[in-house]
């Protein structure tokens, strides 16, 4: 079975946009690959965090995979700052990268626009990445567009290293883009993404709104005046959008979700998509509220941290005497 590694950042609340988007797809693949989880905690220091709502996020966010699906027996799953080696693999790293090499990360030049005083984890960033890519044999690594380069850069610093010692030390991982998860839009603003960071949450659905809300949330949905039930973004991306998530979540074709509803109208369309989400999210929720303070949670993340850092440690240990770093 080929290797697969995902890292989740632990801020901000998971939406119906990231679970249509990238959860659901993580379900499929566990059956797919054998695939490596964890909690990017230390990548989500690079920006500034309130501690307290960090650490709340970290344990939140495993708690809705597994609710959403994902299966602690088919995936190792682990919070990246519980594992020693993935800041050591990168340190090392890091000397081995040109300082320019890192300044041509489109993400960084970005976010460091945005942020006048941003921090230097935020520049050195990619480099954290490639170690905890590199740490663990992965063949691939799923990626959306916005992560594609720094993929790129791991391949190039597992390519150097394993010229440099003449050794194999990293194995050199591909990036996996999907086929495409549908795209979510906002529901207030069609035309724009639905995002945790969105700041009009009555356009967000969020994984752990409540039956009433949601309802409100949807029934309330952007839409236009033409009260026909046909899949048409440019024309009519409220109704195209809400079309989308009744498809998704039903299995059904966007043809055979406009045959379903073409003889009703908005509010009872709408009804139907609010029932169907509320259908998918209150059992996830169920589950959510079972795992968030069990011991089962807890001995899941136990057992990610200690197999994972014994396979790290392995790499750490190749790697670091291939430098010189030894008696
Ligand atoms: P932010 O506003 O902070 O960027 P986000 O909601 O865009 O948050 P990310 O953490 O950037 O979420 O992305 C997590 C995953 O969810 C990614 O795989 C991304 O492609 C997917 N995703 C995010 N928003 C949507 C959406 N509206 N529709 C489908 N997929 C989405
Ligand atoms: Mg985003």
């Amino acid at each position: 079975m080929k290797r697969i590694l995902t890292g989740l950042q632990p801020t901000g609340c998971i939406t119906l946009g990231n679970y249509i988007g990238a959860i659901k797809q993580m379900v499929e693949y566990q059956e797919k690959y054998e695939s490596f989880i964890f909690v990017a905690d230390m990548h989500a220091i690079t920006v500034p965090q309130d501690p307290e709502s960090l650490s709340f996020n970290i344990r939140n966010l495993i708690a809705i995979y597994l609710a959403c699906g994902i299966d602690p027996k088919k995936n190792t799953i682990f919070i990246q700052s519980e594992n020693l080696y993935h800041a050591n693999v990168s340190w090392i790293l890091e000397c081995l990268t040109p300082y320019g090499e890192l300044g041509r990360m489109t993400q960084f030049k970005d976010k460091s626009k945005k942020n006048k005083s941003f921090s230097a984890g935020l520049y050195t960033y990619p480099v954290l990445m490639a170690s905890d890519i590199l740490l663990y044999d992965v063949d691939y690594v799923p990626t959306g567009q916005d992560q594609k380069q720094h993929v790129e850069l791991a391949r190039n610093i597992a390519e150097r290293v394993n010229k440099k010692y003449k050794e194999n030390i990293f194995k050199i991982p591909e990036p996996l883009i999907g086929k495409h998860g549908a795209k979510i839009y906002d529901l207030v603003n069609p035309d724009k993404k639905m995002s945790k960071s969105s700041d009009n949450p009555k356009g967000v659905i969020y994984l752990m709104d409540d039956e009433k809300t949601i309802r409100k949330k949807i029934m309330s949905a952007t839409t236009d005046s033409e009260m026909k039930v046909i899949y048409d973004p440019d024309n009519k991306p409220g109704i195209s959008n809400l079309i989308t998530i009744y498809s998704v979540l039903s299995n059904k074709t966007i043809k055979a979700v406009e045959k379903k509803f073409k003889d009703s109208n908005y509010g009872e369309f709408k009804r139907a998509v609010a029932d169907l989400v509320v259908s998918v999210l209150i059992p996830i929720q169920e589950k959510y509220n079972k795992l968030i303070d069990s011991k089962k949670l807890d001995k899941i993340l136990d057992d990610g941290r200690d197999k994972t850092s014994l396979m790290a440690f392995e790499k750490y240990d190749k790697l670091k005497k291939a430098v010189g770093l030894h008696r």
